[in-house]
């Protein structure tokens, strides 16, 4: 057994396990973790300092996640969208293929909390033989995001099958990768692993990091490894609060993906996923800090800040508005607050 999944064979799945300090505060936990898999392995475990910190608030159970009486079990409507089982085909030229159901940690947050690490989540050599045949007979499908769960949880023959027969079809020109693990168990980054991705190019990965106390010399290490195998890196960031929801924690995690090579990609407005809306901030908040980022710091750490739509509506830009006016002259709003025009011509 490789030394990455000795740790992951060891995690803590009871909250009763955990460390008496950083114990749930509700009284019966297990009431969570009776719906909602709870999951924090050593590595995770020893960046959490204390009780109700940022990485704390992403791993362990809270009370809050029963008493939602806001959010729903499918917001994006994944479920409507699959033509086959764990294949979420919403965009003409891209789909979402679920490979696994296994995480290395299970966020607290998550959008896809229905089902990730339970029973709900059924995925076998036959559901992902029906999601390869669905790909291969929609030739209009050119980027496929191979996802879960968290795909590099797969063994390192089963991801080498999986990427080897999605090159074999013709159509895919770039396959993508949407993987927590460079934060929540950067040891499954072996060199072996990076030599077999890299076999696969055009292949990009999308991580997930929330907060710069994870960015360690471990994460920077498995980062370092993925790009010097040529594999570009981006950061789907989560708007969480308590997390990253002032502009200096978020421009501090930002700018330190810069520094292990990961380009910050997405800045998601939380999903109206059930059990996570204790997580959410408001839309203001998430431009307010927009606005504290753009101009303020380099463009390379700027993400774009989006909400995914409910029911499938895709991926909705929330930029800060800068336009005061458009007609025959832009009038605009600089990043210091300064009015400024612009000639349309026309
Ligand atoms: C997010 C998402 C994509 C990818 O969207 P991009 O904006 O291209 O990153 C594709 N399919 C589904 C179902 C998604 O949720
Ligand atoms: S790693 Fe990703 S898919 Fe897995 S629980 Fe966390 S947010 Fe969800």
């Amino acid at each position: 057994m490789a030394h990455w999944q000795s740790i992951l064979k060891q995690a803590i799945n009871s909250p009763a396990d955990l460390p008496e300090r950083l114990q749930p505060t509700m009284p019966d936990p297990t009431k969570v973790t009776a719906i909602y898999p709870m999951r924090i392995n050593s590595y995770y475990l020893s960046l959490i300092k204390d009780k109700g910190d940022p990485l704390w608030l992403q791993a362990v159970p809270q009370a809050q996640e029963l008493h939602d009486q806001v959010c729903v079990a499918d917001p994006l409507a994944e479920e409507d969208l699959s033509p086959v089982a764990n294949l979420v085909h919403k965009y003409p030229d891209r789909v979402l293929f679920l490979v696994t159901s296994q995480c290395a940690m299970y966020c607290r947050f998550c959008t896809r909390k229905r089902k990730v690490g339970t029973a709900n989540m059924v995925i076998t050599d036959r559901s992902i033989q029906e999601g390869l045949d669905y790909i291969r007979h929609h030739p209009q499908i050119k980027d496929v995001l191979i996802s879960g769960g968290d795909p590099l949880l797969l063994s390192d023959e089963r991801l080498d099958w999986l990427l080897a027969s999605l090159r074999a079809i013709p159509s895919v020109e770039i396959i993508r990768i949407g993987s927590r693990v460079p934060c929540t168990l950067p040891m499954r980054v072996t060199v072996k692993l990076c030599r077999i991705l890299k076999k696969y190019h055009p292949l990009y990965i999308n991580t997930h990091f929330n907060h710069p106390g994870e960015i360690t010399p471990e994460a920077a290490l498995a980062c370092k490894r993925l790009a010097d195998a040529g594999i570009p890196l981006g950061c789907q960031t989560v708007l969480l609060k308590g997390v990253n929801d002032d502009a200096q924690t978020m421009a501090t995690l930002l700018r330190k993906l810069l520094t292990i090579r990961v380009k910050p990609y997405y800045l998601f407005q939380g999903d109206l996923t059930r059990g996570t809306n204790h997580f959410r901030t408001t839309i203001e908040t998430g431009q307010a800090i927009m606005a504290q980022l753009i101009g303020h710091t380099s463009g390379m750490a700027v993400p774009t800040y989006a909400v995914d739509g409910p029911d499938g509506a895709g991926k909705i830009p929330l930029t800060p508005n800068y336009i005061q006016s458009l007609g025959k002259q832009l009038c605009f709003t600089n990043y210091q607050g300064r009015t400024c025009f612009y000639d349309n011509g026309g």
